[in-house]
């Protein structure tokens, strides 16, 4: 299909291919095994100048916008979902800034972020806090030149490796909603820890950790906007993130497709390709289709967010659902055309079933993001 991408974007996209197949498809496994954080793929990226593709000259980046992140995090996904995430959560890091930073903190903060010299966390969730945000327990107490930390962030994406964090606290908590402020938090800043390493279904490559602010003195200057801005700013940014999970959930099922249709075309039983079985070319041609369409929309939604429509929340969020509930299904549904290999741990494709579950859950669960797209409707009905 013809997206009618920009000459920058086809470049992008190309690089991206290209360092997907020959830098990381031969290593996915290995670090899928071993659960180290792909340090030696990030440093290939850096020098490829892929973190700053959606960052302004400015400050340091290539200029695009969220459709060339998202090019980039598909591209990467069709190798190893969990590299691409380590990739874009830096991206969820860097959004709080782009939107919310004033020109001292960007200058600051956005070229290294764009050269990929340092990668960034978003910090939102909490054991009290999943899908219910209010339930934040992290407390940043105003004391003149400084905010003093004190909770426990858990499942951060990054998490002990990156340099620049985003941390979404109560400076008030009588104020409710308005009571949450957003601080960009350094590693090595005194009483800032990191807690227990996850382990994982999928996405291993990937660092998923608690942060742990123990009397973590933070400078005034470091917080974003200005208090009370909290919830806005972590609202804004899954709304322009959002595209950047679906994108990586169509390229997670591009890759099980790919894998799909190689295996249906080689594998022989009762004496023909597999492939040459209508049952398994309905299969893969609404594998195809479904992958597509989620294409065509994670595309959509991100130029729509690149013109410039800050009113994108259900759009985003029906992206991020239907991409990732087709990931989910065409991954089961590759796995499901390998037969018995499909199940076994070195065939490549489980992988990408164990990858997929995750899109289903973080930055927001389909639950709720059939809530925010049916909050959405409820409103434009009330204006009709
Ligand atoms: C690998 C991984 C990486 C992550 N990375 C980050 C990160 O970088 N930064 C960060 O801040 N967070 C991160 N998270 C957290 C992630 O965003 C949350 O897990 C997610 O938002 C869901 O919260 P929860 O797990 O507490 O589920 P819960 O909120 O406890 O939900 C449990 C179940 O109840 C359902 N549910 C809850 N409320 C409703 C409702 N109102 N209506 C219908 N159903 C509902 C949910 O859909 C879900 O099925 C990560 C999580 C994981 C697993």
């Amino acid at each position: 299909m013809d997206y009618f991408l920009s000459e920058q974007q086809i470049m992008v996209k190309e690089l991206a291919r290209k360092i997907a197949k020959e830098k990381i498809q031969p290593v996915s496994a290995y670090y899928d095994e071993t659960e180290e954080f792909p340090w030696q793929i990030m440093k290939v990226l850096s020098e490829s100048d892929l973190f700053g593709v959606y960052i302004e000259e400015k400050y340091g980046g290539t200029g695009g916008g969220v459709l060339d992140l998202c090019l980039v995090t598909e591209e990467l996904s069709r190798a190893c979902g969990g590299i691409a995430v380590c990739y874009a959560a830096s991206a969820l890091g860097t959004y709080p800034i782009i939107l919310y930073g004033n020109d001292v903190q960007k200058q600051k903060y956005l070229p290294d972020l764009a050269s990929g010299k340092k990668i960034a966390a978003f910090g939102l969730t909490e054991a009290s806090a999943g899908s219910d945000i209010s339930g934040i327990q992290t407390t940043a107490k105003n004391q003149g030149d400084y905010y003093i930390l004190n909770g426990t962030k858990q499942w951060i994406t990054n998490g002990g490796e990156a340099e620049t964090y985003i941390i979404i606290a109560m400076t008030d908590k009588n104020k409710g909603a308005r009571g949450a402020s957003v601080f960009i938090v350094e590693k090595g800043t005194p009483g800032f820890t990191f807690g227990k390493k996850e382990k994982k279904l999928g996405i291993r490559a990937s660092a998923t950790r608690e942060l742990v602010f123990t009397d973590c003195e933070v400078p005034k200057e470091n917080i974003l906007g200005k208090e009370g801005l909290g919830f806005v700013v972590a609202m804004k940014t899954l709304d322009i993130s959002r595209p950047g999970v679906a994108s990586q959930s169509v390229g997670i099922a591009q890759g099980a497709l790919d894998l799909a249709v190689e295996y249906a075309r080689k594998r022989v039983q009762f004496g023909k390709p597999i492939i040459s079985f209508q049952g398994i070319q309905f299969m893969l041609a609404d594998m195809a289709t479904q992958v597509e369409a989620a294409r065509a929309l994670v595309y959509s939604v991100a130029r729509m967010v690149d013109s410039g429509n800050t009113r994108v929340s259900k759009e985003s969020a029906m992206a991020k659902l239907f991409a990732s509930d087709t990931a989910m299904k065409v991954t089961t549904d590759a796995v499901q055309i390998f037969g018995g290999y499909g199940y076994m741990r070195d065939c490549p494709v489980e992988k990408f079933m164990r990858d997929a579950k995750i899109t289903q859950i973080y930055e927001g669960t389909n639950q709720i993001q059939r809530s925010i797209i049916g909050t959405g409707l409820i409103k434009e009905f009330a204006s009709l």
